[in-house]
């Protein structure tokens, strides 16, 4: 895309913003070593393995806390989307749709990338917003979606789950986007937020 991406809904350029995803890491050496460094400050902070270092041990525990979130900070997966600060619409390039909208990892639901990308292919539906970056119509999709925050333990008995199940919570939500970019555009970030949450699953059909 070009350097300067405008808003579809017209209301100008819209700006990079760069997440932290807390929960997916990634191979960064500096980062485990951080951790691992961390480990003996807080497991044993009146008896390190060197003696450099003060023998206060609130200070050893606050070294510990400290290398263990910056490790943490360093090995969490970085992605990119683009926001407009005037309508809060959000923008997920090509790269973002794979990292942001990934199926489970049992493959109980469908990968969300590839539904969205397969539905996007298929639609009829004309959007109303034209694609910022080749100009053309982009198309509509309707994407159901479970939030699976209230889902069902997997061991629990069928009678429990029975019950259990009426507390899921079975949606839709409308997608724009552009196949020939790969990039899809939600009207409010809000909505792609609710989509790419880890307990957030498509159902199979
Ligand atoms: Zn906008
Ligand atoms: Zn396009």
């Amino acid at each position: 895309m070009s350097a300067e991406v405008q808003c579809p809904a017209g209301c100008g350029p819209m700006k990079y913003k760069t997440n932290r995803n807390k929960k997916i890491r990634v191979f960064d050496p500096l980062g485990y070593a951080m951790i691992f460094a961390g480990i003996p400050f807080i497991a044993a902070p009146d008896n390190l393995p060197f003696d450099f270092l003060t023998s206060n041990l609130i200070v050893n525990m606050g070294i510990g806390i400290g290398l263990l979130v910056l490790g943490a900070q360093r090995t969490a997966l970085v992605t990119t989307d683009l926001r407009c600060n005037t309508c809060k619409g959000l923008i997920l390039e090509s790269k973002s749709i794979d990292q942001r909208l990934k199926g489970d990892l049992l493959g109980l639901s469908e990968n969300k990338a590839e539904y969205i990308r397969t539905a996007l292919s298929s639609s009829k539906e004309e959007s109303r917003y034209a694609c910022p970056d080749c100009g053309e119509k982009m198309r509509r999709i309707v994407v159901p979606y479970e939030d699976g925050s209230h889902r069902p333990n997997a061991l629990v008995p069928d009678i429990v789950e029975d019950i259990q199940n009426l507390s899921t919570v079975s949606r839709t939500v409308e997608i724009d986007g552009c196949e020939g970019c790969d990039m899809l555009w939600f009207e409010k970030a809000k909505r792609e937020r609710m989509l790419s949450k880890d307990s957030t699953i498509i159902p199979k059909t």
